[in-house]
């Protein structure tokens, strides 16, 4: 045998999906060691989570592609309701829009996640060389307790192998056709990475470890290993943490093609209850594709493992149900690109991090149905909770406290989700009710109500963390003009722990205009945002210049938690947004805190905003939109993933 190599990260991620992808990608963003193993030997093509919700379209922003997503996807606006007449037959009950209006720039869209997957993996290639090591499977883990609480010690070791070609790409079934990458491939059945099928990570060990003398192990010592590796997760075993919830699993059939049909509302997202044949999602898809979704059977868990012969799910049966619900409506097809069925229960983990070295997320601590597209947006939005307080915590900005506050805010996420995803499954696969009288039946109008509140939940845009040393959502009153302020209500259109709104203001030095929410790039700066009001007013410029002044000194805490060689905006940026016109001020006027001079590059113009009419684009209003007296002010410090921290008065 070869001798086994050694190497030391300060992030190991197991699982290339969507959650290890978006934590990698976050990764990118630092100078920091990080590698990322996958057991799979290439991405996914198609099929699988398709659904994006507003709130990660404004994260896919934040890391500069949401324009490839925006422009490949099918944006799904109204979704139609459809249930049984008097005589049984379906008819269209209701039509609702599938995003709340107004409650983001973006509303929610449909693209495979291989395509999403393409993207970050652009985008970490873009700005690192962290690349996706496929084929490899770690085969051991060791903790060294000892060394947990040292953060500059490598706690971990998991040892790695490399997989022979054969084993890293299962069998595929069936003819072929071009992937998003141009390249030939099989129509997947979809059952290939299905939990339908048994989970193979163990005979890919043993096969690593037989072929010992082609597969040299290697030993990788990390700071920190996340597991993104999935509802099997190795990670999670190796903890010996379980996910914990019901114990009914549910079998998802899932069927992408181009249809034929004479059915009027093939391309609104829609929810179909028939009178006795089931129920069926239809979700709109890119490239003319549609999806449906239908519950096929439940099964206990507990009884042979709760898992079901595969072999007697295929695409005709999910198409033979959607044949049967939609009646007498017409549905066939002649182009498959891609189909599955899997199991799905609706379960949290009950632990997401050991001692904050390890540390779980997606698909590895919690899992839920597909009707509302949550899978991969949860999945990602866990690991971009995770991946700024990681690198924060390795390059020494932040105290490692920060990371406890992972667990907290996303395990209250999941739950959320898992209760969620229990209300509206029952509404969703239930018999509709023939009446009043009908207990057993399913009302119709509790469906369409759960419909709406489930979309605030389903945009993601109702994420609302609670206090921890990241949010401060406690009101330090404090008395001015004669008056007390509570922190609220200095702003009371931000809320402190849900993601900050966003409004278009003007570029003071350009006169472009910006969405607000655009200005915080994911990069991992925190930031003060300062809200002066009125600059004209004298009282008000004057506080301005008193605060450029602190903020700008050299003990002031801007420059203690920024290194000596970074710039003075690196770790973290200050933002102003004036009320008033653009005219009645010059941004030299200001203090340099809030436009710094870089000898080679001069004043930084993007750096100052107006409240203002522009030329183009109306007027954001931000002072109205925010809740912000344009007298007093108001300053409001957001995290590095866009949540604010704190408010606070001038
Ligand atoms: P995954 O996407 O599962 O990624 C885990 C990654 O880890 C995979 O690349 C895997 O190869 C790798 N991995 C696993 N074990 C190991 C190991 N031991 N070592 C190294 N690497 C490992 N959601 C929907 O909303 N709609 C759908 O229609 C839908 N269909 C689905 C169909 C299938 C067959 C499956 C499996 C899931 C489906 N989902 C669907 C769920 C959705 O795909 C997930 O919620 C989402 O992908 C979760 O992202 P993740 O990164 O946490 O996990």
């Amino acid at each position: 045998t070869l001798p086994a190599l050694e190497d030391h990260v300060d992030v190991l991620i197991v699982g290339a999906g969507p959650a290890g992808l978006m934590l990698a990608n976050w990764l990118s963003r630092f100078d920091i060691k990080t590698r990322i193993v996958d057991k799979r030997g290439t991405k996914i093509f198609n099929g699988q989570a398709d659904g994006l919700q507003s709130r990660t379209l404004e994260i896919l922003d934040s890391f500069d592609f949401v324009d490839r997503v925006w422009r490949e996807s099918n944006h799904m606006i109204e979704i139609c309701l459809w249930n049984p007449d008097e005589n049984g037959k379906i008819r269209r009950s209701d039509r609702i829009p599938d995003t709340i209006p107004g409650i983001s720039r973006f509303q929610q869209v449909v693209l495979h996640q291989g395509r999403i997957e393409r993207f970050f993996l652009d985008s970490i290639k873009e700005h690192s060389d962290i690349a996706v090591e496929r084929g490899v499977l770690p085969t051991a883990f060791e903790f060294d307790d000892a060394k947990a609480a040292d953060f500059a010690a490598y706690p971990i070791t998991v040892t790695v192998r490399t997989l022979s070609e054969e084993d890293a790409m299962p069998q595929q079934q069936q003819q072929h056709h071009k992937n998003d990458d141009g390249q030939e491939a099989p129509v997947s059945d979809g059952l290939f990475r299905s939990n339908l099928a048994a989970d193979d990570t163990d005979d890919l060990i043993r096969a690593a470890e037989t072929n010992a003398r082609i597969n040299q192990a290697e030993s990788i010592k990390a700071k920190f290993v996340v597991g993104c590796d999935g509802a099997h997760s190795w990670v999670r075993r190796q903890l010996g943490y379980k996910l914990e919830g019901d114990s009914t699993d549910y079998i998802w059939g899932v069927l992408d093609i181009i249809p034929i049909t004479d059915f009027p509302d093939i391309r609104q997202r829609c929810a179909i209850h028939s009178a006795s044949a089931g129920s069926v999602m239809v979700i709109p898809r890119e490239n003319k594709l549609v999806r449906l979704y239908i519950q096929l059977q439940a099964t206990e868990h507990g009884q042979n493992g709760g898992k079901v012969d595969r072999s007697g799910i295929t695409p005709e049966i999910i198409l033979r149900s959607a044949q049967q619900i939609l009646h007498p409506y017409k549905l066939d097809y002649s182009y498959c690109d891609w189909w599955t069925a899997y199991q799905i229960g609706q379960r949290v983990g009950n632990c997401f991090s050991l001692k904050e070295r390890v540390f779980l997320a997606g698909d590895a601590v919690h899992t839920h149905s597909p009707k509302a597209g949550q899978g991969m947006n949860v999945s990602m939005q866990d690991t971009y909770n995770l991946g700024w307080k990681l690198a924060h915590v390795v390059k020494g900005y932040s105290d490692a406290s920060i990371l406890k506050t992972y667990e907290t805010e996303r395990k209250q996420i999941a739950q959320e989700l898992i209760a969620f995803d229990h209300r509206f499954s029952r509404l969703f696969s239930g018999r509709p009710a023939k009446d009043v009288m009908d207990e057993e039946g399913i009302s119709m109008s509790e469906f369409k109500a759960a419909f709406e509140k489930g979309n605030e939940f389903a945009s993601g845009i109702a994420v609302n963390y609670s206090s921890s040393v990241i949010i401060a959502k406690q009101s330090d009153a404090k008395v001015q003009s004669n008056q007390v302020i509570g922190k609220q209500q200095l702003a009371t259109g931000i809320v402190v722990g849900k993601r900050m709104p966003s409004v278009k203001v003007l570029n003071q030095s350009d006169a472009r205009p910006w969405h607000l929410q655009e200005l915080l790039k994911s990069n991992g700066r925190w930031r003060i945002i300062v809200f002066p009001g009125q600059l004209a007013t004298r009282t008000n410029m004057q506080r301005m210049q008193e605060l450029g002044a602190k903020l700008g000194a050299q003990d002031s805490f801007i420059r203690r938690y920024t290194p000596l060689e970074q710039s003075f905006d690196s770790v973290i940026e200050i933002l102003t947004v004036h009320a008033g016109s653009r005219k009645d001020v010059e941004l030299l006027d200001l203090p340099e805190a809030f436009h710094p001079f870089d000898n080679k590059i001069g004043w930084d113009y993007w750096k100052v905003y107006a409240d203002d009419q522009s030329y183009h684009e109306g007027h954001g209003q931000a002072y109205a939109n925010y809740g912000i007296d344009s007298a007093q002010g108001a300053s409001i410090i957001v995290r590095p993933d866009q949540y604010p921290y704190r408010l606070s008065s001038l």
